[in-house]
């Protein structure tokens, strides 16, 4: 496995791997690896001749409130992670050099990036947008591998490979979890132990909301009051948003129909979490 800091060497490496005809699978990450990450990793070695991993804490995505200093990191353990799966290159860039001075340039999908996470986090999907599309053009990959713990980002992703013509195939990847429920994410680190107990709130009620979907439920403001109430029943839990929307456009729905995303992002004390599931309702 090598370790590449420096963007052209990396793009010349995609290149001549290309011409070699090898498929190149790549799995962005923010670092602090769990077994989400790896699982994409995994699924990336398995799928392709050479697998890219990028640990990039990406600033353009953090709001100036947000904890981009403290995000945790961890570089030699994830080396070490990545390298156990048999990934053949991490990228590891500079900040200097993803946004040197003078820098003015972003990607901005225009649909559903002010809804759920992008109404409390105002640019966070204009940054998201942006360093993706800069990760694709570094290391040029066939495939790349996200997952649906964050599926609002997924989603967003999607509709900007598909816009903007970029030839790369982006396969989803089912959520991980700890097992009571509650997704694995790096900043769970964060959580003392009686919030980590409180977290759980977020997944039961999801799994509670989608019961009632599969029981004939439709209305999506009764399902909506009923997720809103239940978090806000959690002492430690700090309700930022529930809702359910479509997959295309992310909409909120009175009606509950077609494929769907149920969606709670709330802090447990200070640290905001994220979950959603998905559904395909008749
Ligand atoms: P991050 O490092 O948080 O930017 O995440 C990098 C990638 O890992 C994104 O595609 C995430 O959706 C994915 N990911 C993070 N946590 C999980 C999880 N619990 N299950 C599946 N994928 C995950």
């Amino acid at each position: 496995m090598k370790l590449i800091s420096n963007i052209t060497k990396m793009q010349e490496i995609s290149e001549a791997r290309a011409l070699e005809k090898k498929r190149i699978g790549f799995v962005p990450t923010m670092g602090y690896l769990h077994q989400g990450h790896l699982q994409l990793v995994e699924k990336s070695v398995a799928d392709n001749e050479i697998t890219v991993a990028s640990v990039f804490v990406n600033p353009t995505q953090f709001g100036p409130e947000e904890d981009y200093d403290e995000y945790p990191r961890d570089l030699d353990r994830d080396l070490d992670l990545l390298q156990e799966r048999g990934v053949d290159y991490v990228l590891y860039p500079d900040v200097e050099d993803v946004y040197p001075e003078g820098f003015a340039t972003y990607v901005q999908v225009e649909k559903g990036t002010d809804v759920l996470c992008g109404r409390s986090r105002p640019n966070h999907f204009k940054g998201v947008t942006t360093v993706v599309s800069k990760l694709f053009n570094m290391v040029k990959p066939h495939r790349a591998y996200f997952g649906q713990k964050d599926g609002q980002q997924l989603l967003i992703i999607r509709r900007m490979v598909q816009d903007l013509n970029m030839d790369i195939e982006v396969v989803a990847c089912p959520t991980v979890r700890e097992e009571d429920g509650l997704a694995l994410s790096s900043r769970n680190k964060y959580l003392s132990p009686e919030e980590r107990e409180a977290a759980l709130i977020i997944y039961n009620t999801l799994q509670k909301t989608r019961e009632r979907i599969e029981e004939g439920e439709r209305d999506g403001w009764a399902l909506k009051k009923a997720m809103e109430e239940a978090i806000k029943a959690e002492p430690l839990a700090n309700l930022d948003y529930a809702s359910i929307v479509s997959r295309d456009y992310l909409q909120e729905l009175s009606r509950i129909e077609g494929p769907i995303m149920i969606a709670i992002a709330a802090f447990i004390g200070s640290t905001r979490l994220i979950d959603n599931v998905w559904l395909e309702v008749e």
